[in-house]
């Protein structure tokens, strides 16, 4: 199995390439095929497992099979709980969109609002985000959610067990009704369950 075989575009599989990808991770194999097709999808996977790629290969695919060209809002969102790993996010799809004219920026606290705000005043397609910062931002008019056609919200477990709840249920209540959602945790208390039934449109499960 390889990445050409999942039908990923060839300007994705060549900065794959770049970065050694070649044969995709088990929940890579599982999740990019329902992504790609546009099923929300419930995952249930550990970090080290390849998750990032399982999402955001499928996103960089379909915003950019989409094309909608500058100043069409922010299409996609992925929510994070920690600041290390929205930077470690946005890294990714730094690496894996290589070629692609797709925009993305990382937003977090513990720092100075302006440069985030300076970057998101000149429009981007994809935005990574920890909660906190982005409800900040959304309340300064910073951030509209209105465009967002792919949402995913990682290591979900991790979120509620730093009291994010709160700030989640916040975030998705400014979400389209209308859009694509990728659930990603690695264990499944009865809160995720809701959580997940909650957000989730016939998913498609893939657990490794
Ligand atoms: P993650 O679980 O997303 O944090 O990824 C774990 C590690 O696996 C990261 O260092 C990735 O760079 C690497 N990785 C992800 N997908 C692949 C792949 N298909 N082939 C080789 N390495 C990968």
């Amino acid at each position: 199995m390889t990445f050409e075989n999942l039908n990923i575009i060839a300007p994705i599989t060549q900065a794959l390439k770049q970065k050694g990808y070649v044969v995709p991770t088990p929940i890579q194999e599982k999740a990019i095929p329902h992504l790609l097709n546009g099923s929300d999808v419930f995952g249930t996977a550990q970090t080290g497992t390849g998750k990032t790629a399982a999402f955001a290969i499928p996103i960089l695919q379909r915003l950019y099979s989409n094309g909608k060209g500058h100043n069409s809002g922010i299409r996609a969102l992925v929510l994070a709980p920690t600041r290390e790993l929205a930077i470690q996010i946005s890294e990714s799809f730094s690496d894996y969109s290589k070629g692609l004219k797709l925009r993305h920026t990382v937003i977090y606290g513990g720092v100075s609002q302006n440069p985030q705000t300076t970057i998101l005043r000149k429009g981007i397609d994809i935005l990574i985000a920890t909660p906190g910062r982005l409800l900040d931002l959304m309340n300064q008019g910073f951030v509209s959610l209105n465009s967002i056609e792919i949402f995913i919200l990682d290591e979900a477990d991790r979120m509620l067990d730093m009291g994010f709840a709160p700030d989640i249920k916040r975030i998705i209540a400014r979400l389209p009704a209308e859009r694509q959602t990728g659930f990603f945790t690695a264990t499944i208390p009865n809160e995720i369950r809701a959580l997940a039934d909650s957000l989730l449109n016939k998913p498609v499960k893939v657990n490794v």
